[in-house]
């Protein structure tokens, strides 16, 4: 067996083919051959709760993980036999922010704000309060109010607001400040002794860009807006650091670089001897 290779990747137009631009066919199978090597761990990081990122599995026939970064960052699951454990050690790393406050007293902290309707019981977590707002809500009135009543109880939130256009509707969420995706991964890689060097991290869009810019081993896949490229290779410049990330061009055992295919084509950049399990995993049916 070789090393032990550690692959990070965001879901939605990452691995999942989701988005506007095609997929190619060999993509996904190439995927499911990779994570059946005993070296490769696989961890999703996504914004998903737990029901949605099992539907999603299902539904794109991508691999079961070894872990999944899920509820923006809150949980990480450890999955064994199929079965899905909430990780201790990150509930433990990321609660002092909470300072021993419950979901349902912080939500009473905010119980008298019209403007807020809690989301539904699955969004919510022990460590992640999710509100509907109004899409046009005045937040830079209301997110000071609420950091002000946090701060109060010496509790360290992120707030995170951003806009559902299609639903017309405002998304608020309140995390532990150090519930971050990034945390999470390099959590992951000390605590199970993956060093940067086998580690590799994927992802497509805005919220992929503290850990694309990190200086850890990234991949940016192709179907990534042109905004996100630029704001990773300003990033990365102003850091020095501009070899850390690999932008996918296709090309890559004649895959075209959007999703699986590019997570694939920057897995075999970062660890060439990736490049050689993958080419002897395409069969004749897959190599059309
Ligand atoms: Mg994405």
């Amino acid at each position: 067996m070789g090393q032990p290779v550690l692959l990070c990747s965001d879901l939605d137009r990452t691995i999942l083919p989701n988005g506007r631009q095609p997929e190619s066919p060999q993509a996904r199978p190439l995927l499911r051959a990779l994570a059946a090597r005993p070296e490769v761990t696989l961890a999703y990081v996504s914004g998903r709760h737990e029901a949605l990122l099992k539907q999603a599995i299902a539904e794109y026939t991508i691999p079961v993980p070894d872990y999944a970064i899920g509820d923006v960052g809150t949980t990480i699951y450890e999955i064994r036999d199929g079965a899905w454990r909430p990780w201790p050690a990150w509930a433990e790393e990321i609660a002092p922010d909470w300072r021993g406050r419950s979901h349902d007293e912080l939500a009473a902290l905010f119980a008298d704000v019209n403007d807020l309707v809690l989301q539904e019981a699955e969004k919510q977590g022990r460590f992640k309060l999710s509100y509907y707002t109004p899409a046009d809500m005045d937040r830079t009135a209301l997110l000071p109010q609420m950091e002000q009543r946090l701060g109060a109880l010496g509790v360290r939130a992120s707030l995170i607001w951003s806009v559902d256009e299609a639903a017309d509707v405002g998304l608020l969420d309140v995390l532990p400040a150090g519930a971050t995706k990034l945390h999470a991964v390099r959590f992951l890689m000390e605590r199970k002794g993956f060093p940067e060097a086998r580690t590799v991290f994927a992802g497509d869009s805005g919220n992929d860009l503290p850990a694309l810019t990190s200086g850890l081993q990234a991949i940016l896949v192709r179907n990534a807006h042109p905004e996100v490229l630029r704001e990773a290779l300003d990033t990365l410049a102003a850091k020095g650091a501009a070899d850390r990330l690999f932008i996918a061009e296709g090309g890559f055992l004649g895959m075209n670089g959007n999703y699986a295919a590019g997570v694939l084509e920057g897995l075999a950049h970062f660890l060439p001897e990736t490049r050689e399990w993958l080419r002897t995993a395409v069969t004749p049916a897959q190599a059309r």
